[in-house]
C-alpha cells in the first residue's frame, strides 16, 4: 500500500534500476510520488519497474534509458517526467568506483569516474532545475558517500567524484534556494548493491569495513532511501545544503582498508619504485 504525502508529484532517480537508487524509488513510491527509473540497461529498469508494481500496486512507475554522461539523453529524461506531471524531485544517484594504485591510475579510469559520478549529476541537476521551477519549486537529492569525507586508498577518482558532488550540492543550494529549489546530499557506508558485490566476497575487507562502524553492521538500500525520502519530501522544507551520513557512524573513524584487493590485483606492490 502507498500513502498520500508526495502524491501529485514526479521523481526523476538515475540509476534507479538497482541497489541504493532502486531503494529510494520504493521509499518515493510508497509514499505517493510517481517514479521515473532511468539508466543504461533497459531490461533491468524494466525488470525492477514490475516488481515495484508488484510490491506497490498502487505506484506509478515509468522507466527512461538514460546515460547521465550525455546531455541529450538527461534532457530527455527529464520531458519524459515532466510529462508525467509536477516533476519536483530528482536523486541524482548514478555512480560507480574504480580500484588503482595512484601512481597507475590512467586518465581513462578518471574520467570515466568523474564523467559519471560528478559530471553526470551536475548535467542531471543543470537539467533538471528548469522543470523544478516551473513545478513551483523542488527537490534534489545527491547520492554521495563516505569516500566523499574520508580518504580510500587506491580509489582517488572516486573519492575525488564524490567530495565535489557534495561541493556541486552546496552550490545549487545557494544559488537556487530563492528559486524555492533544495539541494542535498546523502553519505551511504557500505551497503551490499552490485557495485560492493565483489568487496563483500573478501572477509579481510568486510572485516575492516565493519571494525569502523559503531553500528557494527552494513547497511541496506531501504535505510538510504529512506533519508533520500527525509530529504525530498515537506518533512525537511527548511533543509538544504545539507549532507546526511548514513553510514552506521563509519564517518567517526577512518576509512576502509582495501590493501586485499590491492594484493589481488598488484602482487608485486602498490608503491612506485624510487
Ligand atoms: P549499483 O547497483 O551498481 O548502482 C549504480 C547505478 O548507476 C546502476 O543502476 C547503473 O545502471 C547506474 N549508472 C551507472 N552509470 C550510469 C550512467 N552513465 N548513466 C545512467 N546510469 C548509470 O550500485 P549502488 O551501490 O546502488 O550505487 C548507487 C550509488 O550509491 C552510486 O553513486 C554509488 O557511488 C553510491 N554509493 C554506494 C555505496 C555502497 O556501498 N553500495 C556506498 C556509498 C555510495 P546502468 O548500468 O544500467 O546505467
Amino acid at each position: 500500500m502507498t500513502n498520500s504525502t508526495l502524491a501529485g508529484q514526479v521523481a526523476l532517480i538515475t540509476g534507479g534500476g538497482t541497489g541504493i537508487g532502486l531503494g529510494c524509488a520504493r521509499a518515493l513510491a510508497a509514499d505517493g510520488a510517481a517514479v521515473v527509473l532511468a539508466a543504461r540497461n533497459t531490461e533491468r529498469l524494466e525488470a525492477a519497474a514490475e516488481r515495484l508494481v508488484a510490491e506497490l500496486p498502487d505506484a506509478e512507475v515509468a522507466t527512461v534509458a538514460c546515460d547521465v554522461t550525455d546531455e541529450a539523453s538527461v534532457a530527455a529524461a527529464c520531458e519524459h517526467a515532466a510529462e508525467m506531471g509536477r516533476f519536483s524531485i530528482v536523486v541524482a544517484n548514478a555512480g560507480y568506483g574504480s580500484a588503482s594504485p595512484f601512481h597507475l591510475t590512467s586518465t581513462e579510469e578518471w574520467n570515466g569516474v568523474i564523467n559519471t559520478n560528478l559530471t553526470g549529476a551536475f548535467i542531471t541537476m543543470r537539467e533538471a532545475v528548469p522543470h523544478l521551477v516551473a513545478a513551483g519549486g523542488g527537490s534534489i537529492v545527491a547520492v554521495s558517500s563516505i569516500a566523499g569525507v574520508e580518504t580510500h586508498r587506491f580509489m582517488t577518482p572516486y573519492t575525488v567524484s564524490k567530495a565535489g558532488l557534495e561541493m556541486l550540492v552546496k552550490q545549487v543550494a545557494d544559488e537556487l534556494g530563492p528559486s524555492r529549489i533544495r539541494a542535498n546530499a546523502v553519505r551511504p557506508g557500505l551497503v551490499p548493491t552490485d557495485a560492493t558485490e565483489g568487496m563483500m566476497q573478501v572477509p579481510a575487507i568486510v572485516d575492516d569495513y565493519l571494525a569502523q562502524m559503531p553500528l557494527g553492521r552494513a547497511g541496506l538500500p531501504e535505510e538510504i532511501g529512506a533519508a533520500v525520502r527525509f530529504l525530498a519530501g515537506p518533512e525537511s522544507a527548511w533543509v538544504t545544503g545539507t549532507c546526511m551520513s548514513v553510514d552506521g557512524g563509519h564517518h567517526l573513524r577512518r576509512g576502509p582498508n582495501l590493501d586485499a584487493v590491492m594484493d589481488m590485483l598488484h602482487p608485486d606492490g602498490t608503491a612506485p619504485t624510487a
